[in-house]
This record gives C-alpha cells, sequence and structure tokens, in this order.
C-alpha cells in the first residue's frame, strides 16, 4: 500500500487569499452597488512593456521557420540572457558574477521553494517573521522543519527573526545559530529594507557561522535609496555564503509571463562540493528550462530602451505608493514602506487586529487590503496594501480612507 508524503498534513490550510476572496465575495453579494477597490494581491496590473511586446513577437515568429526554430533551451539558460544579466544586474554594479552562475528559470516563487532540496533534511532553517510564506511551507513539505503550533502558529525547529517596529522591520541576528537563513530585500510584506552595512553584517555572521543565505531580491528594481544594496554580491565574503534569487515579474510585470534566475556562486561550498554543481544536477534531471520566448523577452528588459520603459513602470507604481503612504499618514496612520518596495504596512488603528482592521476597510471604505498576521504571528496588527494597482484606483481608494 502506497503512504503519502505525510509531511503535507502538517501544513494548515492556507486561509489568508481564500478568506480574504470569501469575504470579499460575500460584501459584494450583500452591496452589489458597491465598487470594491483591490490592493491586496502582489500581482501588477500594468501591461508588459512595448519592448517586451516586441521581443515576445518576432521570438514566436523565429519559433514558426525551421531555420530559426528553438527546442529544449540550454539547462542554465541561453547565453544571450545570462551574459545580459551577468552584464547589467551584476559587472555594471562592481558585483563578480560570471554567466554561468547564472541559472535562468520560469520565476523566484519555484526556485525559492525547491531551493532546500539541494541542502540536508536535517539543517535548521531562519526565516523572518512576517514572511513570504512559500520559505517556510516548502521546508515543512520537506521534513525540515517539527510541528506546527496554531496557538503561536509557529513550527518548532525553525527559527523565528521577528521584525517589528523597533528594527525598523528588519531582523537582528538570531541567538540559535541556523544552517540556512532566508532573507528578503525589500520585503514582503512589510515594504522595509535594509542598508549595506547591514547586510553586511549578515554575511559576516553567514561566513563565520557556516550558514547559507538565500536572499530574495524580487523588489531590486524599486530601490530608491543610495545605500540600500541592490544584490547581495555588493557585500564583501557574499560569493561563499549566499545564493540569490531574482524575479521578472515586479521589475518588467512578467507574473503571467513568467521568467527568473538563482544566482550560485562557485565559491560557495560544502567541504569540495559546489553547491552550483548540485543545482546544476537538480536542473538537469527536473527542468528542461524557461521557454525561448520568454527568455528573448528577458533580454529585452535589459535594452535601453527596455530600461527606459520599465523605469517608467516602476515610477508608475510607486507614485501609487507614494499616495497611499501620504493619505495614510494625512488620516493618521502610522505607516512604513513604500519608499523601496511597493508594499506600505501600515498599523492598525485603535489597537485593531489584523483581521477586524480588514473588515472595518471592507464595510466602510470597500478598500480590501491583506492582514499582517497572515505573515506571521509579529504580522498581527498590521496591515498591507500595494502599490500594484491603477492610479485611478489607487487615488479613489485613499480619497474613501481619509473619509472614514
Ligand atoms: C512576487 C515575489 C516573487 C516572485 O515570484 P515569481 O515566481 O518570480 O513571480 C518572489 N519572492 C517574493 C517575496 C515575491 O513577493
Amino acid at each position: 500500500m502506497f503512504k503519502i508524503n505525510d509531511n503535507y498534513l502538517k501544513l494548515p490550510g492556507s486561509y489568508l487569499f481564500s478568506t480574504i476572496a470569501k469575504k470579499v465575495n460575500a460584501f459584494q453579494a450583500e452591496n452589489p452597488d458597491k465598487t470594491v477597490i483591490r490592493l491586496g494581491i502582489g500581482d501588477v496590473t500594468q501591461p508588459l512593456a512595448p519592448v517586451i511586446i516586441d521581443a515576445l513577437h518576432s521570438a514566436v515568429d523565429e519559433m514558426g521557420k525551421a531555420e530559426t526554430f528553438h527546442g529544449y533551451a540550454p539547462d542554465l539558460g541561453y547565453e544571450f540572457l545570462r551574459t545580459a544579466i551577468a552584464k547589467n544586474d551584476y559587472a555594471d554594479r562592481g558585483c563578480e558574477i560570471a554567466a554561468d552562475e547564472i541559472f535562468v528559470s520560469d520565476g523566484a516563487k519555484c526556485d525559492s521553494g525547491n531551493i532546500q532540496e539541494i541542502f540536508s533534511v536535517d539543517n535548521k532553517i531562519a526565516v523572518c517573521d512576517p514572511v513570504y510564506p512559500v520559505y517556510v511551507d516548502t521546508n515543512v513539505m520537506a521534513g525540515r522543519t517539527g510541528t506546527y503550533d496554531p496557538k503561536t502558529e509557529m513550527w518548532s525547529d525553525v527559527i523565528y527573526m521577528p521584525c517589528t517596529a523597533e528594527t525598523n522591520f528588519a531582523p537582528e541576528l538570531p541567538k540559535e545559530t541556523p544552517d540556512l537563513i532566508y532573507l528578503c530585500f525589500p520585503n514582503n510584506p512589510t515594504g522595509a529594507t535594509i542598508t549595506k552595512a547591514q547586510l553586511q553584517e549578515w554575511v559576516d555572521y553567514a561566513n563565520k557561522v557556516g550558514a547559507v543565505i538565500i536572499y530574495d531580491a524580487a523588489y531590486e528594481a524599486y530601490i530608491s535609496e543610495a545605500d540600500v544594496p541592490h544584490t547581495i554580491y555588493e557585500c564583501e565574503g557574499a560569493r561563499t555564503c549566499a545564493i540569490e534569487l531574482k524575479s521578472f515579474s515586479k521589475n518588467a510585470g512578467f507574473t503571467g509571463t513568467r521568467l527568473g534566475y538563482t544566482v550560485i556562486p562557485k565559491d560557495l561550498k560544502c567541504g569540495d562540493v559546489m553547491l552550483h554543481s548540485l543545482w546544476a544536477r537538480r536542473h538537469g534531471t527536473k527542468y528542461n528550462g524557461a521557454p525561448y520566448i520568454q527568455q528573448r523577452a528577458g533580454e529585452a528588459v535589459y535594452t535601453p530602451e527596455g530600461k527606459e520603459q520599465l523605469a517608467k513602470q516602476v515610477a508608475y507604481y510607486m507614485n501609487n505608493a507614494k499616495v497611499i503612504k501620504e493619505g495614510l499618514q494625512e488620516a493618521g496612520y502610522t505607516v512604513s514602506g513604500g519608499v523601496n518596495a511597493p508594499y506600505i504596512w501600515l498599523k492598525t488603528p485603535s489597537g485593531m487586529t489584523s483581521w477586524e482592521f480588514f473588515d472595518y476597510l471592507l464595510a466602510n471604505a470597500n478598500v480590501v487590503g491583506t492582514p499582517g498576521s497572515g505573515f506571521g504571528p509579529s504580522g498581527e496588527g498590521y496591515f498591507r496594501l500595494t502599490a500594484f494597482g491603477t492610479y485611478e484606483n489607487t487615488l479613489a481608494a485613499l480619497d474613501r480612507i481619509k473619509r472614514m
């Protein structure tokens, strides 16, 4: 008789976005005349930039002719894309990352979930609280965590690093030594970030204790302040302790197009085994590459026109972020984020819980956001609004919130 991977049974239901959808649907059914504005889910709304559409069209045409047809992509991704990434995202920032240390994929969610496979099941993970749930859940599925305590909303055998207002929503070095440290800056959900000097402390710590940092830089394009690192490889010593995950979803609107990459420097070793070799082995065995069409679209991101058009797209969302942040401040809310990230993290007023504020905002402003408690216990009493809506909807939402 077969047995299932019963680690899956340990997972509590993923109630966050389904509960939100249920509540919104019920509200809409009772109030058919009200227009609900959604600033909840972290998905983009602007169409793909013209330069991307052109690249997609011409790649599709190539696929229709025998001479330019492309079948399976090379394991690590096409050379043209990996070279563009190595130059633009690393060499131009003074970071030493070679094209063959870059693995092209169909997105950072899969990579952030799959990367744990190359590590022993005995490794202990450290995560920020609140956190992007993928990091924890994929380690649960792999059997790297103990049991879930519904009261504390925490797993045994996981090191939680609370990110609170006291530390500007940055984690502090953990007391217990982890093997794998997940960091995401600029952060989803808090919109917070850390300076290069702070990140350097993490790199030094990881090298000292022999831990690997899995650095999710999905929101790098939203960085506006000078002392915020664009990549962990700006820090000295990161080549021996850090894996970096990048995505084309937030900088170029590829949430439905799918493209990302992972960097594993060849200096990152356990004894004499390169993690690069393990990930290459995994990629070759379990993955047949991101589509040629998407990789050509990704290449267009790095052209001068691509950079210009995408900077405008990011600026559009960051203007929304400003509207939200300043609007909330005028209305007397305590807010953070929204400067180097498209997320605004607000403290719920009058001691409301995150879910109480969700209901209050839906009923009184007909605006949907995400309860902070859905990202971890330290998110309780906080609420996330995203800047990924349209400008018109963002303005209307803030107008309603101010009149609440
Ligand atoms: C959106 C997001 C990603 C990107 O995921 P894709 O699979 O590339 O779309 C990765 N990490 C975080 C924290 C995100 O919010």
